[in-house]
């Protein structure tokens, strides 16, 4: 079974025997030799200084990670003005609220890319604000938001930036030279690893001010405890092994900009092939990730036929969020899949379609 979902992806073989190495106690030099090298990879991923960036490992999914940056790198007194466009800015905000966090909202319609006038009006008006959320790629509709353009903002107002790269981290570009504070990602989207690792990217001062909201998740705890060859609590000892596996593989893959070049080539096989049936891309490519394409229901057509027809076929698709369940489905690029796999796909449509 081939997964088009965003996320668990389907391994390469190379990752999935990296789960069946040795047991490992946590205690030990070599769980900290394989946290280090975590840690170095993944900082390496965007060629990012140590002496500047930390890594910061946690086990769980991506979700945690974003609840530690958002929980821990909201100061005490912060208050974070959240750009929402999606299901996953909608978390953010159902986050800080969760922790009391003080917090505003600039709403857009799901189907809007961020208003940077408004975003400007907003950071204008409120000068309690002091950090900035926003969704790289909101996979709810793979609108790739332009972070760039939020940035540049946020230097403006003298703001900082947290970002949830979830499903862009080690495939989209990131410039982590301006203003961003921290980026939250996880193990088993774009970097190919198994679920159960999550992380954030964080730079050490904001590491330095960090509120300590939550236990578990305590991000400036685990910082500095995974400085030091320690971890606070048992990893997900083998989720490891395989982000380890999957980051030396990206590497050699030719880092982010060899897995966007593959992913882009894959979402147009897609596209054009689905283009010559009339189902239409939701987005143009230029708006849209290389990760992820949402696409229109061609009409008559439900999305359990084509989920369950795809299914029987050897591949799972994806339905659209929320109200664009009827109207939506997603295909998702990311994982061991090749050119050859994509054109099965588009026969499997066609098959179904009765074209
Ligand atoms: C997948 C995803 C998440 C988190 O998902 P988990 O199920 O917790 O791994 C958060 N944000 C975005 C943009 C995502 O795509």
């Amino acid at each position: 079974m081939l997964l088009l979902n965003p996320g668990p992806v389907t391994l390469s073989e190379r990752v999935r025997q990296s789960l069946l190495q040795t047991d490992l106690c946590h205690r030990e030099s070599e769980f900290f030799d394989l946290q280090d090298e975590a840690r170095e990879r993944l900082l390496g991923v965007y060629g990012l200084a140590p002496a500047q960036w930390s890594a910061v490992l946690m086990t769980g999914s991506g979700t945690a990670a974003l609840e530690s940056m958002i929980a821990g790198l909201v100061p005490a007194q912060g208050k974070l003005l959240i750009v929402q466009n999606g299901v996953y800015g909608e978390r953010i905000a159902q986050i800080a609220a969760q922790y009391g966090i003080g917090h505003a909202v600039v709403r857009h319609e799901w189907m809007e890319a961020p208003d940077l006038a408004r975003l400007d009006a907003a950071l204008g008006a409120d000068p309690a604000i002091t950090h900035v959320a926003v969704i790289h790629h909101e996979t709810t509709t793979g609108r790739l938001n332009d972070i760039a353009g939020i940035d540049a903002l946020c230097q403006q107002h003298g703001k900082r930036l947290l970002v949830d790269a979830v499903s862009s981290f080690g495939a989209e570009a990131i410039d982590f030279g301006g203003n961003i504070d921290a980026v939250a990602a996880t193990a088993n989207k774009c970097l190919h690893g198994v679920p159960g690792a999550a992380f954030v990217i964080a730079r050490r001062d904001a590491l330095a001010n960090a509120a300590s909201r939550t236990y578990y998740l305590d991000i400036a705890r685990l910082a500095k405890l995974q400085d030091q060859r320690n971890t606070p609590f048992t990893p997900s000892v083998h989720a490891y092994y395989a982000l380890v596996e999957a980051l030396r593989e990206h590497a050699e893959e030719g880092g982010w900009q060899g897995r966007h070049q593959r992913y882009a080539a894959l979402a147009e096989e897609v596209r054009s092939g689905l283009a010559a049936l009339g189902i239409e891309a939701l987005w143009p490519a230029a708006q849209s990730s290389v990760v992820l394409r949402a696409y229109k229901l061609p009409a008559g057509v439900s999305y359990e036929q084509l989920h369950d027809g795809l299914k029987a076929r050897g591949f799972v698709i994806y339905a659209g969020q929320g109200g664009l369940s009827s109207q939506l489905f997603r295909i998702s690029t990311m994982g061991a899949l090749h050119a050859a796999d994509m054109h099965r796909l588009v026969a499997g449509f066609r098959e179904l379609l009765g074209k």
